[in-house]
């Protein structure tokens, strides 16, 4: 009976195979048929049509004759009557060693509880496969039995040999460098543990490439004629990634959909090592080069004894794409990984020799450590001070390592930092602390509301966003000690009777040797000179023993506050303490607990700031200098959610329970007790002081009138 798949993987195995025993490959496929008889897989087919599958995989990998014919006999010793014995009579002991491991292997398949152990199990499997073309066969047995997995009705089943191909048949696949079956198995598998993910990927490529302004053609095009020009004869093919691939990017990289660089991969094979490194040079001359995705495996092979360059470019019509550059040698090993040994080696001898490059081989894939990855860091070393990311039009940024979105904006303009207000990283809205990597696209969005924060100061490492920032926060600093300053002379010339008028201010500025106005109300602001200084040096004539009287009656009157009439002068000119706050390093004061709603003044210090008072507070009664206290008021409280401290003595019964019920009205309030302290205790009474947190000054006497609503209380009152 003529088979025609049959024939054809018989002639192309001759082309491959000269050493083919033809009569041989023929028997095992009578074989395979006799073993297997009427036997059916899930899909309703014959049994044999997957030994003659896997045979097929293996003929396209190159593989020799053996195991070919291995592949045709893999399945009748584990489910048929035949005995390897039966095998060991017909097609010698060679085959017959080959059946038998990879019978091992699916028996250990069987058994194993592997999931916890992949990296355990892979190595066993390796092991098991002494001789190379064992794992072969049984790759190419997984290919298949993938390809029809479909067929499966069992999804629990259909998932747990999914997850067995990714866990340790995939990765086994990587290692021998057959990256089409690796990509292929890995992309069924994805199919099936997560249909869902696969489908949105693939729907999206699909819509990339119906609305690209591009096509794969043009991009070749475009590739083809800069290679000309530096004339190199190259063949160039496009291919587009799997959606597995797609999907392991987008979660390793932690990047949306629309951020995939490369979802195109771009191969050029030329005809020598130096066309290579030519073709290299003429792309990154025409093309802009993205960071770190160069790799040179030709200097260094993958263990697997890959070789190529890999670059990545933002290439014809601004696509970005992987390139791969190779020779045509170079691109057998590729595709074929081993099995492309294989043909190289087989005919060269017969003896046992032939197997130590085999056996050099295991020893390396056997190794758990990447020695890839190893080289692949001890090369990067050079660069590790450097990262390159991208703004949204395509530029590339040079920034040192450990950058942040924010070096980032300084470094694109100086107003994209001062106004940043949250960033993109590949797509995704990121914390704009966050370390910037090579390749990321960075999208910096601003608003014109935004100012730089001196916290960004902690995050920032060049130079350039740091000084930025300090001269921002300084001159911030600057504008509020300036009005300040204004408002503190204004007060003064008004209280001294005379003018406030710029000539006045001129002539101050002159004596003080200051370079504008602005600058003298910045120094006041700070505390550097009181208002009476200036009002001397602006009006010199004025005796300065007037000034003397004025300023006892300026106490005295502050003292005697607050008379009626005054209080209404200074609600027009009290500033906020909101504006202080923000520019201002702004204290209450310890001695009286100013709380909203009280009357307040502040204290200027030299270069320190402003200390609130109450207006009744003895500390300010005996302070001298009236230039320096403000009039201050509140904010309306009820707009704010700070809180402040108020400080209460209270006289109660020394019995059992006092304290507790005391602070429990108190909580009751809505009061939170800060501080306690006893002053006095009797065996009557107790006297305590107690810090509350309130909100301003009604709370603080609803929580004295509840107190004093107690039975146990004596006295209480606010200190
Ligand atoms: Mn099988």
């Amino acid at each position: 009976m003529m088979n025609r798949q049959f024939e054809d993987l018989i002639a192309k195995l001759k082309t491959h195979d000269p050493y083919t025993n033809e009569a041989m490959v023929r028997s095992a496929y009578d074989f395979c048929m006799k073993a297997h008889g009427s036997q059916l897989r899930a899909s309703g087919d014959l049994y044999h049509t997957h030994p003659l599958a896997v045979a097929q995989i293996l003929t396209d990998l190159k593989l020799d004759h053996a195991s070919v014919i291995t592949g045709l006999l893999h399945d009748t010793v584990e489910d048929t009557l035949a005995s390897l014995s039966d095998i060991e009579k017909e097609f010698g002991s060679e085959i017959s060693k080959l059946v038998d491991g990879v019978t091992k292997l699916s028996q250990l398949e069987l058994q194993s509880e592997y999931t916890k152990q992949a990296e355990n199990f892979r190595k066993l499997v390796l092991a098991m496969s002494s001789d190379i073309r064992v794992l072969l066969v049984k790759l190419a047995d997984r290919l298949h039995n993938m390809r029809t997995l479909h067929h499966v009705t069992s999804e629990e089943k259909r998932k747990r040999i999914a997850r067995e191909t990714n866990d340790i048949y995939a990765p086994l696949a990587e290692r021998m460098g057959i990256q089409q079956i690796k990509d292929e198995l890995e992309d069924i598998a994805f199919g099936i543990l997560n249909p869902e993910a696969r489908e949105s990927v693939q729907s999206r490529l699909r819509f990339l490439y119906e609305n690209a302004d591009y096509t794969v053609e043009a991009i070749i095009e475009n590739i083809n004629d800069c290679l000309l020009k530096a004339g190199v004869k190259a063949t160039i093919s496009g291919r587009q990634k799997t959606p597995y691939s797609i999907w392991k990017k987008m979660q390793y990289k932690r990047i949306a959909f629309e951020q995939l660089s490369d979802i195109m991969a771009f191969r050029v094979i030329v005809d020598n090592v130096q066309d290579v490194y030519q073709t290299l040079g003429a792309l990154h001359n025409s093309y802009l080069v993205l960071p770190g995705r160069f790799k040179d495996y030709i200097s260094t092979p993958k263990p697997n004894g890959y070789q190529s360059l890999h670059t990545g470019l933002i290439g014809p019509f601004n696509s970005r794409i992987e390139i791969q550059i190779r020779t045509k040698e170079m691109h057998q090993t590729a595709e074929y990984g081993i099995a492309s040994h294989w043909q190289y080696k087989q005919g060269a001898s017969h003896d046992g020799r032939q197997y130590a490059w085999l056996r050099g081989l295991l020893e390396i894939l056997e190794q758990t450590s990447d020695p890839e990855e190893f080289l692949e860091h001890t090369k990067l070393e050079m660069f590790q001070d450097q990262v390159f990311c991208f703004t949204p039009r395509g530029d590339l940024i040079q920034l040192p390592r450990g950058a942040t979105p924010i070096d980032f904006a300084y470094a694109v303009h100086s107003q994209v930092g001062d106004h940043a207000t949250a960033v993109k990283i590949n797509g995704r809205l990121m914390p704009l602390r966050t370390i910037l990597n090579n390749g990321d696209q960075v999208d910096i969005i601003t608003s014109k509301s935004q100012n730089p924060s001196p916290t960004w100061e902690r995050f920032v490492v060049t130079g350039k966003a740091r000084s930025r920032i300090r001269r921002f926060v300084r001159l911030q600093k600057r504008q509020q000690f300036t009005e300040l300053g204004k408002s503190i002379l204004h007060r003064g010339f008004r209280q001294a009777n005379v003018d406030f008028n710029d000539k006045a201010l001129e002539t101050a500025t002159e004596y003080y040797k200051y370079l504008s106005i602005e600058d003298l109300f910045a120094a006041v602001g700070e505390g550097n000179h009181t208002a009476s200084e200036i009002i001397q040096s602006a009006y010199p004539h004025l005796k300065s023993s007037a000034q003397q009287t004025h300023k006892t009656e300026a106490v005295d009157e502050e003292i005697k506050i607050p008379s009626t009439t005054k209080q209404k002068s200074e609600e027009v000119e009290a500033l906020s303490i909101q504006g202080l706050i923000s520019g201002m390093a702004v204290r209450y004061a310890g001695c009286c607990h100013p709380l909203p709603g009280d009357k307040i003044c502040g204290i200027v210090k030299t270069g320190r700031g402003v200390t609130i008072h109450t207006y009744d507070c003895e500390v300010l009664k005996a302070f001298s200098e009236v230039e320096r206290i403000l009039d201050l008021a509140w904010n309306d409280p009820k707009e704010s959610s700070q809180r402040f401290v108020g400080r209460i003595k209270a006289t109660f019964l020394n019995k059992t329970g006092s304290l507790a019920a005391f602070s429990s009205a108190i909580s009751k309030q809505k009061g939170n007790i800060v501080n306690l302290k006893i002053t006095h205790r009797t065996v009557d009474f107790w006297e305590i002081i107690i810090d509350v947190e309130v909100t301003d000054v009604e709370h603080m006497n609803r929580i004295l009138a509840a107190l004093r609503t107690l039975s146990i209380t004596n006295s209480v009152e606010r200190i």
